[in-house]
Parts: structure tokens; sequence; C-alpha cells
């Protein structure tokens, strides 16, 4: 992917040379490593087709999930009728919830941008193709600028809990989904950068801290509220609200918390939730073959 290469500079290019913004991603992708824009673009029609596919074979189901921490969570959400969100949200919280309890299931999903923090994206598209029975072509476009905004944190900061915390895997998922939101509707990706970096500071911190190291708890709810923050920032950035810092400096920023995050915050299974009384009995009953699915 693209070297080093920040948002404000895509964004000069794409202003200079007058083309989409997505072209403008598959063009620098090649100048970078010669792929082939048109193959690239069909590879993420591939994924975007995957995608679709996880969330509606298991959305809503049952999961019996690895240790059994969660795997009702979607069945639930999704017999339930929403009071105050839309359907648009509840769509989307429902497939984000399916898929990362079928991530913790050991079944199929595309790790977009990580395994962990898969919901939001499938959750998000999903959302996008049902509800707004959004185009292929736009969700494609929208995917190809999604994956820019998290192309750019990877090669800043990291995509991985392990390395600094789950701003950087939940974080970036919910900033991808809420720029590829704006995308799909504006085309407009100063917009989206806007709704990615509204995103980002709201979740900056996050720690990574799965009940002994299993990505069930608190992982699976969180894709779903991420899906929540990364529409609030969408929706936002929509209206005309703008990051006052931009979203390349919030990365720089996000990576400079990363550093200064403790190792039992990363992935270790001690602090945070993980270090809860609650989180070290159910370590217990797990060790001794009794846990209470939720
Ligand atoms: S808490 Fe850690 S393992 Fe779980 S989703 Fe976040 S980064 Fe991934």
């Amino acid at each position: 992917m693209i070297e080093k290469m920040k948002f404000l500079q895509l964004l000069n290019v794409a202003q200079k040379a007058n083309q989409p913004f997505h072209e403008v991603v598959l063009v620098e992708q090649m100048l970078e490593d010669g792929s082939d824009p048109l193959e690239m673009k069909s590879k993420v029609r591939s994924l975007l087709h995957t995608m679709l596919e996880v969330a509606e074979y298991n959305y809503g189901k049952v999961q019996k999930t690895l240790v059994g921490l969660c795997g009702n969570n979607a069945y639930l959400l999704s017999l339930y009728e929403p009071k105050v969100m839309s359907e648009f949200m509840h769509t989307a919280m429902v497939a984000a919830l399916s898929v990362a309890e079928a991530n913790a299931s050991m079944k199929k999903i595309v790790a977009c941008p990580t395994a962990g923090s898969c919901g939001v994206m499938h959750g998000m598209i999903y959302a996008l193709a049902k509800v707004m029975r959004i185009d292929e072509d736009r969700l494609v476009n929208g995917l190809i600028v999604a994956g820019i905004f998290g192309d750019i944190i990877a090669k800043t900061v990291s995509i991985s809990g392990s390395v600094a915390g789950c701003q950087a895997e939940i974080g970036t998922a919910a900033a991808m989904a809420s720029a590829m939101i704006v995308y799909v509707l504006t085309q407009d990706a100063e917009k989206s950068s806007h709704a990615a970096a509204l995103c980002l500071k709201s979740l900056m911190g996050l720690v990574c801290d799965p009940i002994g190291g299993y990505v069930e708890v608190p992982c699976v709810k969180r894709n779903a509220v991420a899906v929540a923050v990364a529409i609030a920032s969408a929706e936002m950035a929509l209206s005309g609200i703008k990051s006052v810092i931009p979203f390349d400096e919030v990365v720089e920023a996000m990576a400079k918390v990363g550093k200064s995050l403790p190792e039992e915050l990363r992935e270790t299974g001690h602090g945070g939730i993980a270090g809860t009384k609650t989180a070290c009995s159910i370590l217990q009953s797990l060790r001794s073959g009794v846990v209470e699915e939720n």
C-alpha cells in the first residue's frame, strides 16, 4: 500500500487532478507497487461480496463461540424493537454483533481492518446495502476510501491492539466505517476525513483488555458501540461539522497515546476489563469448564 502517504497529500493530488478521490487512491497505489487499478478494484469488489455474504449468513444467529462468553448478543438485538435508534443503526449494530460473534466462533469473516474489529465494517456495509440500498459501485468506492484511511493509520500507528490498544483496532474500524458512510453519500473526501477524525478522537486511548486474551469480552459488544460512534461522527461531518484537528494530526496523536499505554492495557489480558473481579472469576470458571453464555 501507499508508503507514508498522508491524507492531506492525497487530497491535494485529487483536487489538483480534479479526479474522484477513490480513483486517486488506486493510481497512487499503482505508482507505489505497480498494482493494476482495475485489478485492485475488482479485488475490493470481491471483498465487498464476501462481507455482505458473511453479514447475511450470520445475521441475528445464535453462535457457539470459542469460550462461550458471547454468542447470543446478535440474536437478542435482532429480536428487539428499537425505541430510539434508526432502522439503519439497528441493522448495522445487529450485523456488527453477528459478524463479531462469528469471528469468536472461528467462522469465516473478512479481517477488515482486523478480526477483532471486523463487525464494524461488515455491519456498516450491510446496512448501507440493505437499508439504504446503496448501489454496488458506490459501495466499492466507499470501501476503497475506507481502506486508505485504515492504511494511513496502519502505517503511522498500527492496527494491532497489542501494539497501540483497542483505539488501533476498534478505533480504526470506526474511523473507516464513518469515512465510508460519508464518501458513499457525498463522494467528498474532505468531509470523510472529518468523520474519521471525529471518530478517532472519540475512541482515542481505548485500551485492549480482552478477558483471558479471548476476543469475546469486551470485544464483541464494542464492535456494536463503535458502529454507533461511527454513525454519529458521519452525521456530524455530513452536517458540516469539522474536526478542529485534521485527520493526519489526530493519527499522530493516536500514535503517541498508543506508545504511552502500559503493557497490561495492550492485549495481555491483565488490565482494564480483563483485570476486574468478575473477569478473574470468569477465568476461574473457564478453567473448571463452567461458563454462563451471554
Ligand atoms: S479489546 Fe483488544 S482484542 Fe478486543 S477488539 Fe479491542 S483490540 Fe481487539
